[in-house]
């Protein structure tokens, strides 16, 4: 009896479809088709402590393995370890030129496959469209920098490289207060100047409802200080 209900029955045509294409991968990095040669531009932003150089130096360290020509640049005002050196909080470090101005690239960038910018909030308001010309080359252009500053404000033209690029990978650190996802570098000393680079004693990443904390305590503290 058993056999009888065991007996293969053919499923209805509508269930006869195609499986689903799997997901797409999550985009990490866009190696394209080498010939023929097209340029792109890809951001890395986020705030301090998220590993935006360390993704950077990964990016152009596989682009080396590819045996592409790799050239990476940073703001003449960042000198914090060496001067010729992405230098990344993990002392991973690569190879790099210490460029005053934007304009600097169009001319160090001949004959390179990969361009690096680091620090690009540094950069002059010029660095969009240097990006744009080099990519309109045939250069892959990989820009990493912090999105905002120590109030929450968009900084310098990573708005607009941002707004610009194909592709834009927003990394995170951790929050030091809650352990949530931190996207804000919150300045702890009172200091009202915007340069203020890197230092482990002075920034503390933080997420929105941490910072916006304290913040508040911080203005409080300062009006407090004034009456
Ligand atoms: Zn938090």
């Amino acid at each position: 009896m058993r056999a009888k209900f065991a007996k293969f029955v053919p499923l209805p045509k509508w269930l006869h479809r195609p499986p689903a294409k799997p997901f797409r991968k999550m985009f990490l990095e866009h190696t394209g088709s080498r010939s023929p040669r097209k340029g792109w531009i890809e951001v890395i932003c986020g705030s301090m402590f998220s590993g935006k150089t360390e993704e950077l130096i990964r990016r152009l360290r596989r682009a080396e393995f590819a045996k592409q020509r790799v050239e990476i640049f940073k703001p003449g005002t960042d000198t914090r370890y060496h001067d010729t050196d992405v230098v990344s909080h993990d002392k991973n470090a690569i190879r790099s030129t210490p460029v005053p101005s934007s304009s600097n690239l169009m001319l160090l960038a001949n004959d390179i496959e990969v361009v690096g910018v680091d620090e690009a909030q540094f950069f002059d308001d010029g660095l969009p469209e240097v990006c744009t010309q080099l990519a309109g080359q045939g250069i892959r252009v990989i820009v990493a920098g912090l999105d905002t500053d120590f109030q929450g404000r968009p900084f310098g033209p990573m708005p607009q490289l941002m707004a610009m690029a194909e592709f834009v990978t927003k990394v995170h650190a951790i929050c030091m207060r809650c352990g949530d996802l931190a996207q804000h570098s919150h300045r702890t000393n009172a200091s009202k100047e915007l340069v203020l680079l890197g230092e482990t004693d002075s920034y503390e990443p933080l997420c929105r409802s941490c910072f916006n904390k304290a913040r508040a305590a911080q203005a409080a503290l300062l009006n407090q200080a004034r009456h």
